[in-house]
């Protein structure tokens, strides 16, 4: 838990979102700023800043959060259509939140883009 963490206060519920699933290594709330029908945001319960601080430990959790992901996109209708999956990582990367999350983004078709 760090202090000062936005997404470590909602997986503690000292903040408030809406909460779409919860285990004992994961939650997934969805986004307050939405970009498509389904914007979720899945996070690892504990802090992890961002995949440049991952360590090999973690590569078990890291899998977990793609397959909520998957699980997510069942559960939200928009499996069989597709959907992306995107990790900001660092300034450069325009991460604006430092804890470790992956967007689960759908529901309408996305533009190609690369940045
Ligand atoms: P990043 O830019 O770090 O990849 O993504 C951070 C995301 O967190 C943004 O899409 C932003 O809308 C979302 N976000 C920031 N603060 C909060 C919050 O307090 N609650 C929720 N539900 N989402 C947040
Ligand atoms: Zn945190």
């Amino acid at each position: 838990m760090t202090d000062s963490c936005i997404f470590c206060k909602i997986v503690s519920s000292e903040a408030k979102a809406d909460i779409v699933y919860r285990d004992e290594q994961v939650t997934a709330f969805r986004d307050i700023h939405p970009v498509a029908p389904t914007h979720i945001l899945i996070v690892p319960n504990r802090h992890i800043e961002s995949v440049s601080t991952l360590e090999v430990e973690s590569e078990p959790l890291v899998g977990h959060l793609f397959t909520v992901a998957s699980q997510l996109a069942k559960e939200e209708g928009i499996s069989k259509g597709g959907y992306r999956l995107i990790t900001n990582t660092g300034v450069d990367g325009g991460q604006t939140v430092l804890h470790l999350h992956l967007h689960l983004i759908g529901g309408r078709r996305m533009r190609y883009t690369m940045g």
